[in-house]
């Protein structure tokens, strides 16, 4: 009789998960607790503790060093001896010196920022196959970049081959290999999205993301010291609290697994029993209509009043003509029948207000053209909004109950979002003034 197989999962471990060798203890513990972890993607050693250098960041430093002709000296030591350490810790029989040296041989010889920062998870990937009897995988073997930087799709069909058997394997995350055949790393935290690859390659059941908190926080743990995780949101609700800034996986990590339908777990390497949060295709938003608020300083609205623009055919067009002409975008443009406002981030405007004000002026003639600077935007985000009749009133009474005046609403077409303008000095304020009565 055939036995039956749990569906595979890849569990990917990010930085702080394999700092240490007692972290490293922790991870093998995860994949042994559970047979269906059997493709492992890490992160190269992060920081053991809040004062520690992570080695990607060291990596970058030994090649700023080779480049301006200086000797690695002690930045390459540390990271060889953190290596080194961790397999000794681990009483592991692996002898790191000839990797080592290969790549301080490259890096001295002129190799690209690339390979040199890519090296701390291809060896580091050769420490956890070992710790875990894994098959090592060269991630510059199967990920391949096309001439334009974007991933080939090739690398679907090369993962799968090479990942065909029946056991363990280890992928290291954060980099591949372009058309030349020279390593190319994914932007910054990108073992999310080799994480992502993998999982979309092999069509496992769930791909488990490792990390040190328990799951996606319904908002900034600053603000509200007692944020409960978010037990499960869409992949659209995420990218709706990414963007305004909530910070939890790489962007380009929903993608590939949002394609096949793969749910995504933020967990805790620390506190491997707390269930963490399911990033998945669709919810049932009966539970929680709401499941995050996320807010950013930083943006200036810019207010135009004109009788009978509703009227004027063009206008709004006509508006963000000169937005486009400075190359300055904009984040939204609530209107009204005789009012438009168009909210620019103060990153994108720099020192153009002026020149902004100026050319509006000239462009549309309006009646009143007005600016409201330090702007804060708070997004709250949640699927179910559409459907659940009275959530935005329970939010605005809940920001008038906390006296926080609002000074710009937008709903997003997707209705899956409520954003708000406030002034910077109410967003904590107003924060958790909707964190209370949504959680
Ligand atoms: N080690 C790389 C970084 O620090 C990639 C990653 O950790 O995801 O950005």
């Amino acid at each position: 009789m055939p036995t039956a197989v749990s569906p595979a999962k890849v569990a990917k471990f990010g930085g702080t998960s394999v700092a240490t060798a007692a972290q490293l203890r922790k991870v093998q513990a995860i994949i042994d607790a559970d047979p269906a972890r059997r493709f492992i993607v890490p992160s190269a050693p992060g920081k053991a503790d809040s004062k520690d250098t992570k080695v990607t960041d060291l990596l970058y430093l030994t090649q700023q060093l080779a480049a301006q002709g200086q000797p690695l000296g002690p930045v390459w030591d540390g990271i060889a001896t953190r290596f080194t350490g961790i397999v000794a810790d681990l009483g592991l029989d692996l002898d790191l010196r000839p990797v080592l040296a290969e790549v301080k041989a490259r890096i001295e010889g002129g190799a690209n920022a690339d390979y040199a920062a890519s090296r701390g998870e291809a060896i580091h990937g050769r420490v956890l196959a070992a710790l875990l009897g894994a098959d090592y995988v060269d991630a510059a073997e199967v990920v391949l970049f096309d001439r334009a930087g974007r991933l080939d799709p090739r690398t679907y069909q090369l993962i799968a081959a090479r990942c065909a058997g029946p056991g363990r394997y280890v992928i290291p995350g954060f980099y591949g290999r372009d058309p030349h055949g020279e390593i190319k790393t994914f932007s910054r935290g990108g073992s999310d999205v080799t994480g992502a690859i993998v999982a979309n390659a092999l069509g496992v059941a769930l791909y488990e993301n490792w990390t040190d908190v328990s799951g996606v926080l319904m908002t900034d743990p600053r603000v509200v010291a007692e944020a409960k995780p978010i037990v499960e949101i869409t992949y659209r609700e995420l990218r709706e609290l990414s963007y305004m800034g909530a910070s939890v996986l790489h962007e380009e990590a929903v993608f590939p697994v949002r394609e096949k339908g793969i749910p995504i777990n933020i967990r805790n390497t620390n506190l491997p029993a707390d269930p963490g949060t399911m990033i998945v295709a669709e919810r049932d938003p009966g539970h929680q209509v709401v499941v995050g608020i996320a807010g950013t300083k930083g943006f200036t609205v810019v207010h135009l009043e004109k009788a009978l623009m509703n009227a004027e055919v063009g206008f709004g067009r006509r508006v963000l003509d000169v937005f486009e002409r400075l190359g300055i975008s904009y984040e939204h443009t609530p209107t009204g029948i005789d009012t438009m406002s168009v909210v620019v981030a103060d990153k994108q405007l720099g020192n153009r207000l002026d020149e902004v004000l100026e050319d509006l002026q000239a462009a549309l003639k309006p009646d009143s053209l007005k600016v409201t600077a330090r702007m804060a935007l708070i997004a709250t985000v949640g699927q179910g909004m559409n459907h659940a009749v009275g959530t935005a009133a329970r939010l605005f009474s809940a920001l008038a109950k906390a006296r926080v005046n609002v000074r710009m609403i937008d709903q997003g077409s997707s209705e899956q979002n409520i954003i708000v303008g406030v002034e910077e000095a109410d967003l904590a304020t107003a924060i958790r003034a909707i964190y209370n009565e949504f959680a």
